[in-house]
Parts: C-alpha cells; structure tokens; sequence
C-alpha cells in the first residue's frame, strides 16, 4: 500500500462530492463538522476513501429516503496511554439502525441484510481490514429505528522515521 502525508479534508469533501448526488436524490443531507486543527497525516488515501465510501453507502441505503448523515472529524488523545494522538471520524445516519441479532456479525465477509442487487457483505470487512492495516479501530453503536454511528480512528502519523 502506499501512504502519503494526507489531509482527511480532502478525502472527506472527494468522498461528499462522490455520493452528493445520489444523496440529493434521497432526500438526505449531509452535515459535515472537521475540527480545524487536524495534522496531515500518513495514510493510504485511495483505501480510506473506500472506507468512508462503503460507510456513506451503507448510511445512505439504511436511511432509503429523508434523513440525514453526519460526518465530523477531530483529533483525540490516544487510548494506548502514551502521549500519541488519534484521528477520530465518526459518520453518523438516522436510518434503520442494526438488530442486536446482526451487531455482532455485521464486519463478517459475506454477512449482510441486503438482497443480491444492493449488497455482498463485504464492504465493512474489507473496512475493517483497511483500519487495521493503518493501526486504527472501527467500532459501532446502533440504535433501531433510530440510526447508527461508526467510529473510527487513526493513529496521527506526522513523520516517517
Ligand atoms: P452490505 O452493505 O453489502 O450488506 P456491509 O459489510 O457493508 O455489506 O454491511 C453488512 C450489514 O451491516 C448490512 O447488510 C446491514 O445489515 C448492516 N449495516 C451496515 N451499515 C449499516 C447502517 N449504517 N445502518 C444499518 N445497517 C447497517
Ligand atoms: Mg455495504
């Protein structure tokens, strides 16, 4: 993979420009809220792309028609207890939510509720691996019928030593 000094602004408003129309379409808006201070960072950008892409997908299909999602970006101090720092994203919709059946299973390949036309089951397993190739977490919150947040974050790589 290649990595590259990265503005997650960029890769956020390419991801927005990617899916505006189709979200237009729907009936869903797109709230966007980058903290001002977040560092370049490394990081393969064409494969966080994806990642936000599958998420933004899987938001916009669980929302169906007016809605929204929500996008924001900050920089947090890491858990790991040294005095790294972590890039965290959360994208966040107001669709169906996830069953508590399906939480558990939903970053397995090949699990998924759709039907053959809108959905292979890969898109969070193939995230998941992106994220943790880069040393990050993705984790879910969901709350059916109310919608579903997922954060992830990403070590702050400033400098490649
Ligand atoms: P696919 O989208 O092809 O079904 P994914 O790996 O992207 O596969 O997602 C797996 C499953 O997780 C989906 O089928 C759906 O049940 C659930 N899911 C993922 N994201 C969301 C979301 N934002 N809202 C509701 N359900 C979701
Ligand atoms: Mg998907």
């Amino acid at each position: 993979s290649s990595r590259d000094l990265v503005d997650i602004k960029t890769i956020v408003h390419d991801v927005q420009r990617i899916l505006s129309r189709q979200m237009q379409r729907q009936g869903i808006s797109f709230e966007l809220d980058l903290a001002p201070d977040i560092p370049p960072s490394y990081m393969d950008r064409e494969r966080i792309k994806q990642v936000l892409v599958n998420l933004l997908i899987n938001a916009i299909q669980a929302i169906g028609e007016d809605g929204e999602v929500h996008v924001a970006a900050r920089v947090i101090s890491s858990s790991d207890s040294s005095d790294s720092r972590a890039l965290e994203i959360r994208v966040r919709d107001s669709g169906c939510g996830i069953s508590p059946d399906s939480l558990p299973l939903i970053f397995d390949p090949f699990f998924t509720t759709k039907g053959v036309e809108e959905g292979t089951g890969l898109g969070l397993s193939v995230s998941y691996g992106i994220i943790e190739d880069h040393g990050g977490t993705i984790t879910v919150e969901s709350e059916p019928g109310q919608g579903t947040v997922f954060i992830i974050t990403l070590p702050v790589i400033e400098e490649v030593t």
